[in-house]
């Protein structure tokens, strides 16, 4: 989901526009492009890549008109090229638009409007379709023409269109995907977040689901889904540009914690369908191949690898299939038993990650059926895979991931079901317990989230320990190296996380006083055991906060704190325990003055070795 500016004056719209393109620039995007009305026809310019690229093509000064309409992409549809760039226009260009988010039927539309009105595709993108739907149902009436098309989709958008005909308005719609209206005088806005209005306009108008607008240089209309118009109370925007792009947060970090019920809620929606099966659309593996692999390998660094770690016995539980993991830098040096009946699994928030795109091509040259878990469509590690399986976390701006490692975790269990489901080596009861389960997720986090405050409270308390210990047991275990490495990239504590079982052999001797150890307690059928790792630190004096599920309270009587998580099966309890290690990684760094979003010696993606 990505940026969409809208400029209605007298003049200079490009300018207006563009300049609105670069203040989205923050939450990345893949390519730009704009549409202007000039001399009764609409001029289109895109290209892939940064906002300077478009401005090289985007012509003369003069060569600009009173309207226009831009857009900064996040591919889902179709990798980024100059071609499926946003702005899109029908066959003659007398419409064009762009639009943010998924339209869900766009293929179904798609093939009716190919063979009812022959209409001749440019781009793999779902909104092209939205383009010929207005321009197969103008006729003359933009605001008309648009809500036609809105009839015919489903899914979630934020859509501007004009017409060449019209060249004086705006028509915008929307649908779960945000849109804001900014009141000029003598001039207006439109854009999908404030920060790209914030230069000209203080006053918006904040739209709605379904909520249709027309925008004139001097009248903002908005209609409801009935068509009648409504009268919306103006916003008065009192954050500065900083404030607006995190939506109020102090932090991208913060922001995109908050966005995991979205991102997981996504992810489901797009795999689940209506009778409960997992779609793996765009996924070529078929029932023979997923039976032919004798070995999965996964393959990931940093927070991925540490979804990996929980991926590795999700998959094994549930597909009954040995495997393998491994962080990329040791395994592309390492000459691994791959052949062609492993399926390798690469995951990467960014896809570009040049560690993980090595590996992932030596398992390619041994032959193995590549599958990729990443979040930026068309990135390098998702156009070398065989398939892929899209997270759909949004942009993450924040160096420390959290809405993508959830997300990775939902691909996970997805994945696990699947083969399991599929080789029959897990029954009906179990699927769709552990589906049911991982649908409620989106809410429980939403639950878990409203602990902020207290969770913020325990990291005030022990914001200044400098050794801090993350242990658990099964999938907890796998969860703790997450917790561990949240921790000590923003905050630069050391932190440590080690298999509570683990303890006994050694590390337990560096149990003492100022020692703090996060506790992980979220598997029923390890909890007892994990109690008596608590005691065995208590015993030196160390002290311990402790994660557990509600309801299991044993634990308060040794663990100096305990968190609470909502009740869940355990093999879904990773994506709900991870929770409060963020939070607390994020207030113990707050506390400790550390610069959140950008933590020192990190990049966002490593594209180097
Ligand atoms: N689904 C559209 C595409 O892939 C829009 C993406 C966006 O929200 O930027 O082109």
């Amino acid at each position: 989901m990505c940026g969409i500016v809208g400029y209605v004056g007298k003049s200079h719209a490009k300018e207006k526009v563009i300049d609105g393109l670069k203040r989205l620039e923050y939450r990345g995007y893949d390519s730009a492009g704009i549409a202007l009305p000039i001399d009764g026809r609409i001029q289109i310019r895109k290209h892939v890549g940064e906002i300077k690229n478009l401005e090289k093509i985007i012509g003369a000064p003069e060569f600009d008109s009173a309207v226009g309409i831009g857009h900064t992409r996040w591919a889902t549809h179709g990798a980024p090229s100059d071609v499926n760039s946003h702005p899109h226009g029908n066959g003659d260009n007398s419409i064009a638009i762009v639009h943010n988010g998924i339209i869900e039927n766009y293929q179904e539309i798609k093939e009716w409007l190919i063979r009812d009105y022959g209409v001749n595709f440019k781009s793999e993108t779902d909104s092209e379709v939205i383009a010929h739907l207005i321009g197969i149902f103008y006729d003359g009436d933009l605001l008309e023409a648009v809500n036609k098309a809105v009839a015919e989709m489903r899914g979630a958008y934020a859509v501007c269109a004009i017409a060449a005909a019209e060249p004086d308005k705006i028509v915008a719609v929307r649908k779960d995907a945000p849109l804001v209206a900014g009141i000029g005088k003598g001039f207006n806005f439109i854009a999908s977040d404030i920060p790209a209005l914030l230069k000209y306009v203080r006053q918006v108008y904040l739209i709605e689901n379904n909520e249709t607008v027309v925008l004139t240089k001097d009248d903002i209309v908005i209609y409801n889904e009935e068509g009648r118009k409504v009268k919306r109370d103006v916003f008065n925007v009192t954050w500065d540009a900083d404030a607006a792009e995190k939506e109020g947060y102090e932090h991208f970090m913060l922001k995109e914690i908050h966005e995991q019920p979205k991102g997981i809620f996504e992810t489901l929606t797009r795999r689940i369908n209506d009778d409960d099966s997992i779609n793996l659309d765009g996924i070529s593996m078929t029932k023979e191949d997923i039976e032919g692999f004798n070995k999965v390998y996964i393959v990931a660094c940093g927070t991925a690898y540490h979804a990996g770690l929980v991926g590795k016995l999700v998959i094994e539980k549930m597909a009954k299939i040995p495997v393998e993991i491994d962080v990329a830098s040791e395994f592309r040096y390492r000459d691994p038993f791959v052949d062609e009946n492993t399926l390798f699994i690469g995951i990467s928030q960014s896809g570009e990650t040049l560690d993980t795109l090595a590996a992932l091509r030596e398992a390619k040259r041994k032959g193995a059926r590549i599958l990729s878990v990443v979040n930026v469509v068309g990135s390098s590690v998702a156009r070398e895979s065989d398939d892929v399986f899209y997270t759909w976390a949004g942009p993450e701006i924040a160096v420390a991931s959290t809405k993508a490692y959830t997300t990775q975790l939902v691909c996970m269990y997805l994945l696990g079901l699947y083969m399991g489901r599929t080789k029959g080596t897990i029954d009906e009861a179990y699927y769709h317990k552990v589906l049911a389960d991982l649908k409620a997720l989106p809410d429980k986090v939403t639950a878990l989230l409203k602990k902020e405050d207290d969770i913020a409270e325990i990291a005030r308390k022990y914001h200044r320990r400098e050794q801090v210990f993350f242990i658990g047991r099964g999938l907890d275990s796998g969860v703790s190296y997450e917790g561990s490495l949240k921790l000590k990239e923003i905050s630069y504590i050391n932190s440590f996380a080690i298999a509570a079982g683990e303890l006994k052999h050694g590390t337990i001797a560096l149990m003492e006083e100022e020692t703090l150890v996060f506790a992980l307690a979220t598997q029923d059928f390890l909890y007892e055991k994990m109690v008596s790792n608590v005691e065995e630190i208590k015993a030196r004096g160390a002290r311990v906060i402790g994660v557990a599920k509600e309801g299991r309270t044993e634990i308060e009587k040794v663990a100096d704190e305990v968190i609470y998580i909502p009740d869940c099966i355990d093999e879904v309890s990773p994506v709900l325990a991870v929770i409060p290690l963020q939070i607390f990684a994020y207030y113990v760094a707050r506390e400790r003055g550390c610069n959140i979003d950008k933590p020192k010696n990190l990049a966002k993606s490593v594209t180097v070795e």
